[in-house]
């Protein structure tokens, strides 16, 4: 007998017909003695539907309000599975964020979880029952009903599982496991049976949606067992591990890409002392989050040229905080681009092998694909090119770096 937590996303309970076939799959694990907590996402597309419906009224609606709207959609399905349950012969009880006491901080759209009392939980597994509870959703200190940020069903199931000291978190999606990249722009993408949490982060945060980033970081932090796999196939689908072992003969693990960043430059700037901080500064102190930054060198005219990415949500807004902090520096110009995307090549193994990034820059190349922007660390390669070589960009490095077999050369 098992402890487990199955997160079910938007595309799994699309449908009342998926919604069955949900209930029937726990059934099978429940009939096998196991005490099963099931996490659902709304229906899909009902967040957007939602969200939409707010922008009809108000381009930037009230933040307490818009979470009481966005969390309906988990209500929805919370309650349709329970009663999908019932109707397999399968008792069950379903319960919003609040009504399980996950407790969030107040940053509605991105609350964090604080803590979550499992009593409750707990009373009814023992009593039998299948415990459904609304992903996405808690309620502060005030009573106010929050929201976790986009994808955040996932880090309701990893909380739980935490909680509860589950064996496992099972997340079930569209796909059925973690991808070298997301097989929806390269085909020949390959599932992994392993990926480190350390890369597993690295690759959410660097833009694959396939987990959300917090949920990672919650079963990094709390050792939560978490596996990714298809809610329609059978299969083992991808095991996030602790241990880098047998992974040494693999250098690069996936390739990740982000369409949500937009760059801006301001060329010409006085190349003295705290420029950098005049220039981020502002940006910053909107709340405005800044991604990738460069300097250029400087040649002996005294002025030089830096370049930083926004997520594309804040662009308008920080260049706008950008023009007038070249006016008033005098500063040459500002230049904007919304057009470009963020991608990055992961890997555990890079650590210990030379050449990687000037291989990944010579398979761009190779294509004709300009390079905008670099950075790197001790396990990614990130680079910026246009947006339109997105599906070239990933696919020529996913063949570059051999990604479709289990062993590189
Ligand atoms: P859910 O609604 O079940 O939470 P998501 O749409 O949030 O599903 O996440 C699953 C999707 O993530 C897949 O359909 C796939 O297109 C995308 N994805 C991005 N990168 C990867 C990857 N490396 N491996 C697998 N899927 C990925
Ligand atoms: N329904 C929410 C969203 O669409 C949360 C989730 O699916 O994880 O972002
Ligand atoms: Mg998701």
């Amino acid at each position: 007998m098992a402890m487990i937590v199955q997160k079910y996303g938007g595309t799994s309970v699309g449908s009342i017909e998926r919604i069955m076939a949900v209930a029937n799959k726990v059934r099978g694990y429940r009939d096998r003695g196991d005490q099963v907590v099931v996490v659902v996402s709304a229906m899909s597309g009902e967040t957007n539907r939602l969200i939409s419906l707010a922008g009809e009224i108000d381009k930037a609606p009230d933040p307490r309000e818009m979470d009481v709207l966005v969390s309906t959609g988990e209500q929805v399905t919370i309650a349709l599975l329970s009663m999908a349950l019932h109707k397999v012969g399968c008792p069950a009880r379903s319960y919003t964020g609040g009504q399980v006491h996950i407790l969030t901080d107040s940053a509605y759209s991105k609350a964090r979880i604080r803590d979550i009392d499992a009593a409750r939980v707990r009373a009814d597994l023992e009593a039998g029952r299948v415990v459904v509870v609304a992903g996405f959703q808690g309620v502060d200190e005030h009573g106010s009903i929050t929201t976790l940020g986009r994808g955040g069903s996932d880090t309701t199931a990893v909380a739980m599982a935490a909680a509860l000291k589950a064996d496992e978190c099972q997340i079930y999606t569209d796909v059925d496991g973690v991808y070298t990249t997301d097989p929806r722009v390269e085909p020949k993408a390959r599932r992994l049976e392993r990926i480190t949490f350390e890369e597993m982060l690295e690759m959410a945060s660097l833009g694959s949606k396939v987990l959300q980033i917090r949920a990672v970081e919650f079963a990094g932090k709390y050792n939560v067992p978490l596996r990714v796999l298809s809610s329609f196939e059978e299969g083992d689908g991808t095991l996030i591990t602790f241990e880098e072992e047998n992974m040494e003969q693999v250098k690069i693990s996936g390739i990740a890409f982000n369409r949500d960043e937009a760059k801006l430059t301001i060329l010409g700037v006085p190349d003295q002392p705290g420029v950098a901080y005049k220039i981020i500064g502002p940006i910053s102190s909107q709340n405005i989050e800044v991604d990738m930054i460069i300097q250029n060198i400087s040649h002996d005219t005294g002025r030089t040229d830096f370049t930083f990415t926004v997520n594309r949500v804040d662009f308008k807004r920080a260049r706008d905080i950008l023009q007038q902090t070249a006016d008033e520096m005098g500063a040459r110009e500002v230049l904007a681009d919304d057009k470009i995307v963020k991608i990055s090549l992961v890997g555990v193994g890079m650590r210990s092998h030379a050449g990687i990034a000037s291989k990944m820059f010579e398979a761009l190349a190779d294509e004709g694909i300009n390079i905008r922007m670099i950075s790197t660390s001790e396990i990614k390669i990130s680079v910026v090119v246009d947006e339109k070589y997105l599906e070239l960009g990933v696919r020529a490095l996913h063949e570059a770096f051999e990604l479709e077999k289990e062993v590189q050369s």
